[in-house]
């Protein structure tokens, strides 16, 4: 499914995206909000459309970003017409919801000549009446059974691209409605925590729910939703994506929690490594293994890229799971980079990438 110069399904990366909290009214703020997710890496925002003043300023927003603009209708099929003919990429809504089917027609023509594509959302919140007496609370077969109908109706239109989202608060039904979804029909997914919390408890509860999904090879674009600065879910979304290892864009330290068999000063060389690799090759899927002794050292180290295993006052250098040397302990730090060096420029030339660096 193509999301303006973006691609999500099948075999292309896993979006990472946003929304932004700004009134959508408010020009300048949104923008540059919009400018600062684009920095941290976003690579689709999505903004609020509740009136004719938020529209109005469509061509504005969209002219002014350069990943996709994706906007929030919910219900009005008359602000869903303006933001298609705005020139926006995507549009979230549900069929079901904008009065019947002549405007579900209109809006599917009209998002068809435009190639505008959809996001159909389900949460616990949107589940019709009739489905919440059916099942007696939104339950994961309301909400699949709620997805499905908003399905079909575009299906009858022969529409076809739009993604799903089934979003709750708690991750055990979001995770089994989710996977019923993905059993049940194969358009792309977008996958959330709906209101997850505040950054630390947030991050964490969103990488429980889109964790089990990600892992089981469902999800074809993800939000992590805290109730802080959006650009802060950023990092998050691509720390999710690193720990599950559906897209690695960065490097990836492993580190020994260090116990009473620790003969290094492990945990200054971890952050001396992070800070070093990070600045100098943020671009790098590098996995290095820093662990405190030689009883798991080997053992952990064939697991990486690159591995240190501490010994008495010194440290052993792992290649791909061989020893390349002995080093002094306080040789590790350059010892451990100059084989980043040499990973980065095997890494370009295999790939035929441009520079994992940080510009000079
Ligand atoms: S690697 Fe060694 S020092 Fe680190 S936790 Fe394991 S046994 Fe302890």
């Amino acid at each position: 499914m193509r999301i303006g110069n973006r691609r999500i399904g099948a075999h292309h990366p896993i979006l990472v995206q946003s929304m932004t909290s700004t009134l959508t009214e408010d020009l300048k703020g949104t923008l540059e909000q919009i400018r600062r997710l684009e920095e941290a890496g976003c690579e689709a925002v999505r903004v609020a459309c509740p009136n004719d003043a938020a529209a109005d300023n469509l061509p504005a927003i969209k002219a002014g970003m350069t990943v996709p603009l994706i906007v929030d209708i919910h219900f009005s099929f008359r602000l869903a017409m303006r933001a298609i003919e705005a020139g926006v990429d995507k549009i979230r809504l549900n069929p079901g919801n904008i009065g019947g089917k002549r405007k579900v027609q209109d809006v599917t023509k009209a998002a068809k000549d435009r190639g505008v594509t959809m996001r159909l959302g389900v949460n616990s919140g949107s589940v019709e009446k009739e489905l919440l007496e059916k099942y007696g609370w939104p339950s994961p077969e309301a909400m699949v059974e709620s997805a499905m109908r908003h399905v079909e109706m575009l299906e009858e239109l022969d529409y076809h691209d739009f993604c799903i989202s089934i979003k709750s608060t708690d991750c055990q039904t979001l995770v089994e409605a989710t996977r019923e979804l993905a059993a049940r029909c194969e358009y792309p997914l977008h996958l959330g925590v709906t209101e997850a919390g505040l950054p630390a408890y947030g991050s964490l509860k969103s990488a429980a729910g889109l964790g089990a999904l990600l892992l089981s090879g469902i999800g074809d674009t993800i939000r992590v939703s805290l109730a802080a600065d959006p650009v802060l879910e950023i990092p998050v979304c691509f720390d999710i994506l690193k720990a599950t290892g559906r897209r690695v864009t960065s490097p990836e330290l492993i580190a020994c929690p260090t116990c009473g068999r620790i003969e290094i000063d492990l945990e200054t060389l971890v952050k001396d490594v992070k800070l070093r690799v990070e600045s100098k090759y943020p671009k790098l899927p590098v996995k290095i293994s820093i662990l405190g002794c030689v009883v798991n050292g080997p053992g952990e180290a064939s697991e990486a890229d690159i591995g240190v295993a501490g010994g008495k006052g010194s440290g052993v250098i792992y290649r791909a799971g061989k020893q390349v040397k002995l080093v002094k302990e306080n040789e590790l730090l350059d010892s451990l980079m100059e084989e980043v060096a040499r990973f980065a420029a095997e890494y370009e030339a295999k790939n035929n990438v441009g520079s994992t660096a940080a510009p000079k």
